[in-house]
């Protein structure tokens, strides 16, 4: 979204020996820690962040038959592109997400039916706690929606994780290669693409019956209008946030620069006056609205940073 203050101390990595001596550093100065891959799914206070913000930027990126080895600090895009070129599947659904593979797995990344758990192998990871590196089974990072080990165990820093891929042929490619430009350009139609966003806000929310009666008991409407945001995940069982949000009346909504975007309501978007401060009121009063009218909590899928 590009608010926010600065970090008090900034290091970027590219190794594991970089990571451990920033690490070592910060322990010694007394300094706290939080791992940074593009920022794209983060909220920063204004105030910024008293401690060292390491930026991952491991840069890996290599082939082994239909698996890839892949550094945290590589960009989904890249990851995306470098396995079609290599006649591999399973990763272009992410294609359009702006973040790198660290990032992508602390959040458990997804679209389009995809999903980053289940085209990964294993994860490499530093723990700051242990001060030693090692490799985690996919099944040992208790992957749910939008949610990973990684969230609640802080001290554990990725740095690089193993994908299973399919291999195939170059009719295939082709077609994945089509599928690739339809999707972007369903994205570019429906997401609030180059403004400065965070992404989606909030997680998706089960549609359960019991919900499915209560939102019908309201105004609500299920034809989906030119610029609507709110697509039933159906494979998920899921509903849009962004569903609540519009039909709440909310789209436009704007406290001091920041706003919730026409195109996307689970998007909200800045303009030159916009701040983390703003950005967290309208998060807070969408929520509030939200759940009066709805009764649904939304739940952030942005991370906040420097707010303790
Ligand atoms: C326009 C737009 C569209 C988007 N579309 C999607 C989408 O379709 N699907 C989707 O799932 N997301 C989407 N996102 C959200 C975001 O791009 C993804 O969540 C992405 O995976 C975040 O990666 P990042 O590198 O930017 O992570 P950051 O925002 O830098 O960090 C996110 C969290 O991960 C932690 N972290 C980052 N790197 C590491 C690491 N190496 N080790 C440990 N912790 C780490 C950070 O501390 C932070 O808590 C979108 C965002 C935007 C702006």
């Amino acid at each position: 979204m590009k608010v926010g203050g600065p970090a008090r101390f900034f290091a970027e990595i590219k190794t594991e020996t970089e990571l451990r001596e920033a690490i070592i550093w910060a322990q010694n100065s007394h300094v706290p820690i939080v791992a940074l891959g593009m920022g794209s799914n983060v909220l920063i206070a204004d105030k910024g962040f008293d401690g060292l913000v390491i930026r991952v930027r491991c840069s890996e990126l290599s082939q082994n038959g239909e698996r890839v080895y892949v550094g945290a600090g590589v960009s989904m895009a890249q990851v995306a592109a470098f396995s079609l070129q290599n006649n591999l599947s399973g990763f272009e659904w992410a294609t359009g997400i702006p973040g790198t593979i660290g990032g992508s797995v602390y959040g458990n990344a997804g679209c389009f039916g995809g999903e980053i758990q289940n085209i990964l192998e294993d994860v490499f990871v530093f723990d700051i706690n242990a001060s030693l590196s090692y490799t985690l089974s996919t099944h040992s990072c208790n992957f749910g929606y939008r949610e990973s080990m990684f969230k609640k165990q802080k001290h554990l820093v990725i740095l690089g994780v193993t994908l299973k891929l399919r291999h195939i042929s170059d009719e295939e490619k082709k077609e994945k290669q089509a599928w690739v430009q339809h999707m972007m350009r369903e994205r570019v139609a429906e997401q609030a693409i180059g403004e400065h966003t965070m992404g989606s806000t909030f997680k998706g929310i089960v549609l359960s019956h019991e919900l499915m009666a209560r939102i019908q008991t309201h105004d609500v409407r299920f034809q989906k209008p030119d610029n609507a945001c709110w697509i039933f995940e159906n494979r998920r069982g899921m509903i849009s946030a962004g569903f609540f949000i519009e039909q709440a009346g909310l789209k436009g909504k704007k406290i001091g620069g920041v706003s919730v975007s026409y195109k996307h309501a689970n998007f909200f978007t800045r303009d030159e006056t916009g701040t983390a401060e703003h950005a967290m009121i309208l998060i807070a009063f969408v929520k509030e609205y939200v759940h009066r009218k709805f009764g649904v909590m939304l739940e952030e899928e942005i991370q906040y940073i420097g707010f303790q």
